[in-house]
């Protein structure tokens, strides 16, 4: 290999959601683009492996539908095989699974309560920037000034945790609104066939087809500065460690990895303090389960309006029967621990999330256990709370950051990763054009 053959455009580290979205789009403007990751596969907090013949996902489940990751693959050329469960999610109330679709919020709180005209007020005031409320109010206490009612408090915690990966006293209601009101709403997604890691494999396809690279088991050990500006990186890759220059550097792997990649020393202090601030992963705790009876009589999610923990459980095999071995079901369910930021007691929380199941999922004593996860720490459901990113951009010129870490306000999961990809790389584009040296 010649010196050049070292030399980029674009380095992006990781090959998680937000940096492979990021390669995608560079390759396709045409800039010359590695992406190097230590795992020896794709996808990071949002890939699947065998366990069996089941697809068991390590993160994401589900992918949105017709919004910007869908525009992504459309964009690049890559294939997006995701497969919509038909209604997406029942609501489980009162002992009967609801479909809410069409119906919408109105339908769902006037199942749940008397109270429900109120908070479907509020939610309309919220439509309005001025009926948004102040960043403190939590999405409970915003909840509590309508209705004292569980299964409502019940439903907003579920969805909190389902979306955001954190509690409804944890989440500023602004966020939650914002995103109820203005977003994606949890409406649109499926599930891979393949399980999550199948869209990776498509995107990387079509990052290699226009001429990027992609370097599994291999670490970015650390990024070299000079004068200002990142110039390339030192990459361990078969039990060596070798130089890449590049002219432009894409960060997969959260703000405060990226600051020890680059060196303390490289960047002033005030950033330093704003990603310490920041750096609030949140946690999950899931169970992947399996069996030859049908337990989960939903074609999708299906989420709960009174359980200790539990906030989904979700079926694949309905849509995907690919993912498990013929004749069997593939399930998980999810929860988020209390607190979902900072230490929790892991035993209690799994043995929390054991007993809804078992309450909500008859059965479930008789299922096959094929995976526990306690996502938390550097390997969490979201890097930073919802409402609380950090920038994308650093006080490095050609240094960005993409992933959950920085995400747009009010977004979540792989949705906003593909969101910070683009934002990204439009400002690449403008700042350094393809073809043009730095
Ligand atoms: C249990 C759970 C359920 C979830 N459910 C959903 C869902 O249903 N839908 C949804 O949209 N989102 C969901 N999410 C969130 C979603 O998985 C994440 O938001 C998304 O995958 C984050 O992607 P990322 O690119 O920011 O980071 P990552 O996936 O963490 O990618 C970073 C990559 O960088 C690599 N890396 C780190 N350091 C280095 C280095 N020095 N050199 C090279 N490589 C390095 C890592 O190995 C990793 O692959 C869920 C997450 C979890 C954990």
């Amino acid at each position: 290999m010649t010196s050049t053959d070292r030399t980029f455009d674009a380095l992006v580290v990781g090959a998680g959601a937000g940096g492979l979205f990021a390669a995608a789009r560079l390759t396709n403007l045409g800039y010359r683009t590695l992406v190097v990751e230590r795992l020896e596969h794709l996808g990071g907090r949002a890939s699947t492996r065998d366990i069996d013949g089941f697809k068991v996902n390590n993160g994401a489940i589900v992918i949105e539908v017709d919004g910007i990751t869908q525009q992504t693959f459309e964009e690049v050329g890559a294939k997006f095989d995701v497969r919509r469960p038909k209604p997406p999610i029942l609501y489980r109330i009162g002992g009967k699974d609801i479909d809410v679709t069409g119906g919408g919020w109105g339908f769902l709180l006037s199942k749940l309560t008397r109270q429900g005209a109120k908070l479907l007020n509020g939610l309309g005031a919220a439509r309005s920037d001025d009926g948004l409320p102040d960043h403190e109010l939590s999405t409970a206490d915003w909840v509590r000034k309508f209705t004292k009612n569980e299964n409502v408090h019940g439903i907003f915690r579920n969805m909190c945790g389902s979306v955001f990966a954190v509690g409804s006293e944890e989440l500023p209601a602004r966020v939650f609104l914002t995103y109820f009101t203005r977003k994606s709403a949890f409406k649109k997604f499926g599930f891979c066939p393949e399980g999550t890691i199948g869209i990776w494999r498509s995107l990387a396809e079509a990052i290699t087809a226009k001429g990027g690279e992609i370097w599994l088991s291999s670490e970015v050990k650390a990024l070299t500065v000079a004068e200002g500006k990142v110039t390339g990186a030192v990459v361990e890759r078969d039990g060596e460690q070798i130089e890449v220059a590049t002219r432009i550097a894409v960060s997969d792997v959260g703000p405060a990895a990226t600051v020890q990649l680059v060196g303390q020393e490289h960047l002033p202090g005030d950033y330093l303090e704003q990603v310490r601030r920041g750096d609030r992963p949140c946690a999950m705790i899931t169970v992947n389960f399996a069996s030859q009876e049908r337990l989960v009589d939903v074609p999708g999610m299906l989420s709960f309006a009174n359980t200790r923990r539990l906030c989904y459980v979700a079926n694949f095999t309905d849509t995907c029967p690919e993912m498990a071995p013929e004749g069997w079901n593939l399930y998980v369910g999810t929860s988020v621990p209390k607190p979902a930021v900072g230490a929790f007691d892991e035993e209690a929380e799994k043995e929390l999330l054991l007993t809804d199941l078992r309450e909500q999922i008859p059965g479930f004593d008789r299922a096959r256990i094929l995976s526990w996860a306690v996502t938390k720490d550097d390997w969490p459901p979201q890097r930073a709370v919802a409402g609380f990113d950090l920038p994308n951009t650093t006080p490095i010129a050609n240094l960005w950051n993409v992933g959950d870490g920085v995400k747009e306000y009010a977004n979540g999961g792989t949705t906003a990763c593909a969101e910070t990809a683009k934002l990204v790389v439009e400002q690449i584009a403008e700042r350094f054009p393809v073809g043009a040296h730095a």
